[in-house]
């Protein structure tokens, strides 16, 4: 019989990605999904047609048991949170409620079922946010947190949850504390998608100018395809372990920035244009993994050099605007 997972989070960029390789692999993928009329349910049900939905929330300890009774996974992936950093300064309640408390809900409802006979495992989206003010660089399973913005909080508080979950009542619960991960379907609020929009509609004429904050954040860039190969070896470990997930290379804004608008055969400095209100009221100024534990105990690697991702999410935003495409609605699913 196929193995069924439960992906929280499913009309998320690494939804998408995780359920593509989870379908491939002969999965029988289910994805839960919020709200009443949601247009990114409808999206994705027209991408991702073998994926079959779940109603549910992770604001609603109800229907995170009902949807785990029903779909019965042997896999359960928590991608659900808000993530995006600077809504959590401006809904941090909401943020901890979504991403923090949405942990523990979602661990009962496992905790819950399990003692039925349930035999379920268990994979947290945890975030390199959590390391914020570095202690050491490159950044491992080891080394200690000092988050920088109420997502960050809420991810730690997820992370030694799903910790406390293992241990007091021996799940195989575990965490990846995933580096910022990217592709063409990344929303379209995080900085390498504004960028690869940006250069699109500057080159196309669409756009003059392009508005950014912090040029000089480092961040260790990768793409979200290979990220979601290490969410599923991590859950068929022999044993419960959390892994850091990342390509060890750091890059600044500024690189980034001029890597994209060279793949487009421009010169960056002629259109950007700095905006104060664009920084955030604290930065994670550097952040580099150290991926040696994922590669050593998983056989894991990335495939994506930064360049190649770079110039991968520019030419898929050209494309799909040239096309008509509405990056808002459709992003540029496959
Ligand atoms: P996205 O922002 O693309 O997706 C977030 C998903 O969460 C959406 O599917 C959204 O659904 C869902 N969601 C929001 N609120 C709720 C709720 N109340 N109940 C259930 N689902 C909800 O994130 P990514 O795909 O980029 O990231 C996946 C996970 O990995 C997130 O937890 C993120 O914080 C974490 N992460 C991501 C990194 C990255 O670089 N991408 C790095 C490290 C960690 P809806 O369509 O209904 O809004
Ligand atoms: P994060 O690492 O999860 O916060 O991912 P983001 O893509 O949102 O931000 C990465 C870095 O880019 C942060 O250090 C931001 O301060 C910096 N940055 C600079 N300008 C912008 C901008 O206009 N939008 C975003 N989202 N980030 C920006």
């Amino acid at each position: 019989m196929a193995r069924r997972a439960l992906i929280t989070g499913i009309t998320g960029q690494d939804g998408s990605y995780l359920a593509e390789h989870l379908l491939a692999s002969g999965y029988e993928v289910w994805g839960l999904a919020r709200g009443q009329a949601n247009p990114r349910v409808s999206r994705m049900r027209k991408l991702l047609a073998d994926v079959q939905v779940v109603r549910g929330d992770l604001l609603d300890q109800g229907s995170l048991i009902s949807a785990v009774e029903k779909v019965q996974p042997d896999e359960v992936y928590n991608l659900g949170a808000i993530s995006f950093v600077p809504m959590s300064w401006e809904q941090a309640e909401l943020t901890a409620e979504v991403t923090g408390m949405g942990v523990l809900r979602m661990l009962e409802a496992i905790r819950v079922c399990s003692s039925r006979g349930a035999s379920i495992r268990f994979y947290q989206a945890s975030s390199s946010e959590m390391f914020g003010q570095v202690s050491e660089t490159p950044q491992n399973e080891r080394t200690s947190f000092h988050p920088r913005s109420p997502y960050g909080v809420a991810k730690a508080y997820g992370h030694f949850l799903t910790q406390n979950y293992r241990e007091s009542y021996g799940m195989f619960a575990v965490s990846g504390i995933l580096f910022n991960h990217e592709s063409p379907r990344r929303g379209a609020e995080f900085v390498t998608r504004k960028v690869s929009l940006g250069v699109a509609r500057i080159k196309l004429g669409l756009a003059s100018e392009l508005k950014l904050g912090n040029l000089e954040a480092r961040r260790d860039w990768g793409f979200a395809g290979d990220y979601v190969r290490a969410m599923h070896l991590m859950l068929q470990a022999d044993t419960p372990e959390d892994y850091v997930i990342g390509t060890g290379r750091t890059h600044s804004v500024r690189e980034l920035v001029e890597a994209a608008f060279v793949a487009a055969g421009l010169d960056w400095e002629q259109y950007v244009v700095g905006d104060q209100s664009l920084h955030r009221p604290a930065e994670v100024d550097l952040l580099c993994a150290d991926p040696k534990k994922a590669r050593t105990q998983l056989g894991w690697e990335p495939t994506v050099a930064f360049e190649e991702l770079v110039a991968m999410m520019v030419e898929s935003d050209l494309r799909l605007l040239t096309d008509g495409g509405d990056p808002d609605q459709d992003s540029s699913w496959p």
